[in-house]
């Protein structure tokens, strides 16, 4: 059986994999040992074959002992752990959830609905380094992948509405906080005047009190059109890794302009996206509506329409689900060749988890087991 070492299970992503994981009754085919970097020693997940006691994820020897390494934690655990693994000359398969490897030359990125083909090559090539890609691409490829594999995208622009959860378990328990700051003075002096209730929500909003240690600003009742660090020419890493993964995970070359600004929103979990796609001939809507519904299982496509818009194609109705919901499909007033569409996926999802844990039944195929 192939030995699956895990590590920062404990996460958001981690712990939306192990979910999955057991859905689909994963662990039995595998013999899964947990890692941890804060709890040494303490208890492992019931599905620990080796008396349940967490083994020290920086221990490079006993990490070494497993043919796959899966890791959720951040990118400065695959940083500090990765490079020394291979120079001590583990030949394992490593899998990730961090931006570290993914440009990486070495590195294939998982999405296998999307590009299958490219893993095959990858794994033929004697490729042993997999990683999950960016949560906001991989959804939105998920959703309009059938349109850059017919080469029918010229560019496009994508403005991003990001989940809270995204950033981690630690950022999305502040903004739980920051809400009960916010409400909590609109109970203690209840008002029917709603520009009172506003003015105590924005006195709240900017009370020292509020806890922002995560985020650095209010996020609840609020947006922050920042996401990741800094790149040369005013793009956010974040809006960077639009164009550069895309490329990569399709194998796109030359690669398809992509751009846009990526926002954090006050939602619990699910991205959303509004794209501008600039096609590169005018193909008629039914033809766009049939491509993406045919692209993968996944896709739902939802009217453009009032009812079916708010019902259908939000974060509270995609959320824990599989769906990847594309709507508001319409050709946009600057042309014929111009055509707007919003899309809402489960990020911990197919934006994260979902990649991984298939890549893992890959393997496990891969290696014959
Ligand atoms: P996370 O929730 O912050 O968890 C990462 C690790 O932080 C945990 O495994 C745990 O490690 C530790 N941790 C610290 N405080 C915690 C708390 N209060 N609750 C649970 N764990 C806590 O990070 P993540 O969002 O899962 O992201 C992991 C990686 O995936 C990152 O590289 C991220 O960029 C990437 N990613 C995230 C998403 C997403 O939607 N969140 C999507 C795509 C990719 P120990 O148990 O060892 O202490």
């Amino acid at each position: 059986m192939l030995r699956v070492g895990f590590t920062g299970w404990r996460g958001m992503v981690g712990s939306v994999l192990l979910e999955r994981m057991r859905e689909e009754n994963d662990f039995a085919g595998i013999e899964p040992m947990f890692f941890s970097t804060s709890n040494v020693g303490g208890a492992a997940p019931q599905e620990a074959r080796d008396g349940g006691a967490l083994k020290d994820a920086k221990n490079l020897r006993e990490l070494a002992s497993c043919e796959v390494l899966l890791s959720c934690h951040g990118g400065d655990y695959t940083t500090e752990i990765y490079g020394a693994l291979r120079k001590n000359g583990w030949k394992g398969f490593w899998m990730d959830a961090a931006s570290t490897l993914r440009m990486s030359d070495d590195a294939v990125i998982v999405l296998d609905p999307v590009n299958a083909d490219v893993i095959r090559d990858g794994l033929a090539r004697g490729v042993r380094t997999f990683t999950g890609g960016n949560c906001t691409v991989s959804l939105m490829l998920m959703a309009v992948g059938g349109l850059f594999r017919a080469r029918l995208v010229e560019w496009m622009t994508t403005m991003t509405y990001q989940a809270a959860s995204g950033a981690g378990a630690a950022k999305m328990m502040e903004l739980v906080r920051q809400m009960e700051c916010l409400t909590d003075p609109t109970r203690a002096t209840p008002s029917q005047n709603a520009l009172e209730v506003e003015r105590m929500m924005i006195e709240a909003q900017r009370a020292l009190s509020l806890p922002t240690k995560e985020f650095g600003a209010p996020l609840a009742g609020s947006l922050l059109p920042w996401i990741d660090r800094d790149m040369p020419g005013g793009q956010t890493r974040e809006e960077w890794k639009g164009m550069a993964e895309a490329s990569k995970i399709m194998g796109l070359e030359p690669p398809v302009p992509i751009d846009g600004i990526c926002v954090r929103v006050g939602t619990m979990r699910c991205h959303s996206q509004g794209l501008c796609i600039k096609l590169s001939k005018n193909v008629p809507l039914a033809d766009v509506e049939q491509i993406l519904s045919n692209s993968n299982p996944w896709v739902r496509l939802i009217p453009n329409e009032r009812e079916s818009s708010i019902r259908c194609l939000t974060p509270t109705a995609v959320s824990g689900t599989l769906n990847v919901a594309i709507g508001r499909l319409h050709k946009l007033k600057l042309g014929p060749e111009f055509l707007g569409a919003f899309t809402v996926g489960d990020q911990l999802l197919w934006g994260a988890a979902e990649p991984l844990r298939r890549m893992l039944g890959i393997l496990r195929e891969h290696v014959g087991n």
